[in-house]
């Protein structure tokens, strides 16, 4: 079987083609330039997928050495993201559809994120497992019980850790690139050691809830407070450094309020330790992966840092799985997959639209 994906959630243009023994056979994500703007305004990433799509999506195909009659669904992404990026490639999807008289497969673009291990490998997380989304969209960690059934554990109260990563990346003065964190991530590396001479807070510990506002404004002011875009570039990779450090702390604290075994219950000083509770009949002791997935999740220094704490926390049982770099950031091939994933929920009806707000607790079962 072989399914074609669609995906125009934000602003990459992707289009893979992926048969059902888990190989991609393509993938072509299309990338817009914002950086005239500084970002990504709707009308103008919509007129971008209506510029790209159709020459991604023939791209996929030609790649893949296939012709249309081998494809047997088309998978598209149905939310959440922006409406009228979404609403590009349902329409495209839907139009090919009807034309090959091949069925549509509507997928949830975090969904597609959690699962996308799955995909890729070698020795697939089973269920229950836990999932960190960490994008530009999202925080959340999320208990996956099945391929439709996600509980969020917790989420973020305001901006995104992805958002946070853009914004700071912008305010110290990095030129726009489409994925600004990850040039944050290299300014960091040139901390040359002292990057604990800034810090700050972790807010919200022990709490089950993530919030990057009051870091993001912490950060901007302590870069207001040094000069400026203008400043030193050693004092600017310093900061960067110690966002990164705090923006992943937060994420650490989470992990360890669902993860630390159930036996150590108070630290040192007595103090109980707080927990996230799962729902009835899945102990924290019991959850052996934790995929974590979505742009951030690119993120070298976070990689290493979450791997460190799972150990820290006695924790070494758990399998700790990033999808590769190519698969975290937006693509098509996950959503291809989660159509094999959900094969029987293809449909020939053209009436659903865009779910630009979709959460992952209301997916069809
Ligand atoms: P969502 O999936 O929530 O709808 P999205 O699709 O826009 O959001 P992704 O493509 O999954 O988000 O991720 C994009 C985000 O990942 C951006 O905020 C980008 O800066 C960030 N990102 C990419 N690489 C890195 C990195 N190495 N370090 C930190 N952040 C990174
Ligand atoms: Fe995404």
């Amino acid at each position: 079987r072989i399914i074609l994906g669609i995906e125009t959630s934000c602003d990459d243009s992707c289009a893979s083609v992926v048969s059902a023994d888990r190989t991609i056979l393509s993938s072509i994500v299309t990338k817009q330039d914002h950086s005239s703007t500084g970002g990504i305004h709707p009308l103008s990433a919509a007129l971008g997928h209506h510029a790209a799509l159709p020459s991604t999506i023939a791209t996929a195909i030609t790649q893949a050495n296939i012709t249309h009659s081998d494809i047997d669904a088309i998978a598209v992404t149905q939310g959440p993201g922006m409406a009228s990026s979404l609403g590009v490639g349902l329409s495209a999807a839907k139009t090919l559809s009807a034309v090959l008289h091949k069925p549509l497969i509507y997928v949830h673009h975090m969904q597609a994120h959690a699962l996308t291990p799955l995909l890729t490998e070698g020795k697939p997380p089973k269920f229950p497992f836990l999932v960190l989304l960490v994008s530009g969209g999202h925080t959340m960690l999320v208990l996956a019980r099945s391929v439709t059934e996600f509980r969020i554990l917790a989420t973020t109260t305001d901006d995104s850790i992805g958002d946070a990563f853009d914004k700071v990346a912008r305010d110290l003065g990095i030129p726009w690139t489409s994925a600004p964190g990850a040039a944050l991530e290299a300014l960091a590396r040139k901390s040359e050691g002292r990057e604990k001479a800034v810090v700050f807070p972790i807010p919200c510990k022990g709490q089950a809830i993530f919030s990057y506002s009051g870091l993001k404004a912490a950060v901007q002011r302590h870069i207001e407070a040094s000069g400026g875009a203008g400043m030193d570039d050693v004092l600017k990779a310093q900061i960067a450094a110690a966002f990164q450090r705090a923006a992943c702390a937060q994420l650490e604290d989470k992990l360890g309020m669902a993860l630390r075994p159930s036996h150590v219950t108070e630290d040192s000083r007595r103090r109980v330790y707080p927990r996230i509770g799962l729902p009835d009949g899945v102990s924290g002791d019991d959850i052996k992966t934790l995929v974590c997935s979505g742009g951030v999740a690119s993120n070298a220094f976070i990689r290493s840092q979450l791997r460190k704490h799972l150990d820290e926390l006695g924790r070494n049982d758990v399998d700790l799985q990033f999808p590769p770099l190519s698969l975290c950031t937006d693509n098509a091939a996950m959503i291809a997959w989660v159509g094999h994933l959900i094969w029987s929920q293809r449909t020939d009806d053209y009436t659903r639209h865009a779910r630009p707000k979709w959460s992952m607790e209301d997916i069809p079962l």
